[in-house]
């Protein structure tokens, strides 16, 4: 058994249809699980239209656009449209109205799934045309805590229920990353580009012999060709080594990928569905000998500089009231840095968390912020390595350790 994931932008048009299918062919078999997301852009679209129907704004149009999107994509690759995707457009028509401006997180995970639902119907509907196939509603099977829109998995639940579809179906399985469902049947979702995740969770339940992420880029490269020129692919990297650059902010793959396959030793691969010949980059427990520097730059980051108020010194007791604050703000610190008087932070730039810090330890420090400021790590830095730093500009905070560096700049 293997698992295969194709993201939004794999699947964009008729074209990318038409593509994952000659993908499957050439390295899929009959046991192969293909876990999809929504369609090129899609979920952006539907998170717009979430936000119209929980105020009880006018919608058809948003709406309109998502269907016409997707009828696009079926008059490209079918020759109907298919029944089981119809009754997705009636689900989100009917979502759009049960959701309410008061439970927004609970509405968001009513009504954005349907990318997933309405994606896998139509590739199931394409693929089964030529053999067999089935269509699993992933939410039958991935069941999560009530924490809407970053939902957690109940691994036993879960294991037990995908043993459980799987011993019944054959052939082919096509279902959906990103959602499962709670205890009640309430959708959920597993936070932004949760696919990859839902694909370690399909391995690591069904004991995969591997995963494959099927990506619009070579491999994982070691910064993003957005940003830096030159980028250079791994062939290879340690569970570990990607779990650290992800840590850093580099997005290369959802962050809770990994540890599910490392439990297992489930080898990942990350190929280009673009380019079918090239080998992409294979992560397994090995680990790799010297690894060229990665680097990852993150913007719209924010300091906090929180001073003692009485002239004591920055101890180890204020350093704890200000991490449990953090802690139970869900922040991570990307950055920090100590002095006698201060203690000083960078995290992402999130104005809602920024106000609550300020709220709970404004009693206690002086508390100042600066934003938006830039991040950026190199990770197995070498000599020559800092030269691809935009060095003209002021910093603000930097740190130096035996692999890594770190500079937070203006
Ligand atoms: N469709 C979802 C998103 O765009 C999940 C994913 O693509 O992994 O965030
Ligand atoms: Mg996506």
């Amino acid at each position: 058994m293997q698992i295969f994931k194709f993201g939004g932008a794999s699947v964009k048009d008729g074209e990318g249809v038409r593509n994952l299918e000659r993908v499957i062919q050439k390295f899929g078999n009959k046991r192969t699980v293909v876990v999809v997301s929504a369609m090129g852009k899609m979920t952006n679209k539907l998170e717009e239209l979430v936000d119209l129907a929980v105020n009880g704004k006018a919608h058809d149009e948003v709406l309109e656009d998502v269907f016409a999107y997707h009828h696009s994509i079926i008059k490209e690759v079918l020759n109907d449209v298919p029944e089981e995707y119809l009754r997705w457009e009636n689900s989100l028509k009917e979502s759009c109205q049960k959701v309410n401006g008061e439970d927004l997180l609970w509405s968001y995970d009513q009504i954005v799934p349907h990318g997933e639902l309405m994606s896998t119907s139509i590739i199931a509907a394409f693929l089964n045309q030529k053999g067999n196939c089935s269509w699993l509603d992933a939410r039958d099977v991935i069941r999560t805590d009530q924490y809407f829109t970053e939902a957690n998995v109940d691994w036993v639940v879960t294991e037990k229920r995908i043993s459980k579809a799987f011993g019944d179906l054959d052939g082919m399985v096509v279902t959906q990353g990103f959602i499962g469902s709670d205890a009640e049947r309430n959708s959920t979702t597993l936070g932004r580009e949760g696919s990859d995740f839902s694909g370690s969770i399909f391995a690591y339940c069904l004991g995969a012999e591997g995963f494959t992420v099927w990506k619009d880029v070579k491999g994982i490269l070691n910064a993003d060709p957005r940003i830096m020129e030159n980028t250079e692919k791994y062939d290879r990297l340690s569970y570990r080594e990607i779990t650290e650059m992800t840590y850093y902010g580099a997005q290369v793959i959802h962050p809770k990928t990994l540890k599910p396959l490392a439990q297992k030793n489930i080898p990942l691969m990350v190929r280009s569905f673009e380019n079918l010949d090239l080998d992409g980059t294979l992560i397994s427990s090995q680990n790799t000998k010297k690894t060229v520097p990665c680097f990852v730059f993150k913007e719209n980051q924010l300091l906090v500089t929180a001073e003692v108020k009485d002239h004591n010194f920055m101890n180890e007791q204020k350093l704890g009231m200000i991490l449990q604050v953090l802690d139970l703000l869900n922040v991570k610190i990307n950055l920090m840095q100590n002095s006698a008087l201060t203690f000083s932070f960078c995290m992402d730039n999130k104005e809602f968390k920024a106000r609550k810090i300020k709220e709970l330890l404004n009693r206690d420090f002086i508390l100042s912020f600066e934003s938006p400021l830039k991040l950026a790590t190199i990770k197995n830095y070498q000599p020559d390595s800092f030269n691809y730093l935009p060095w003209n500009r002021s910093i603000l905070m930097e740190q130096k350790t035996a692999n890594n560096y770190q500079v937070l700049y203006r």
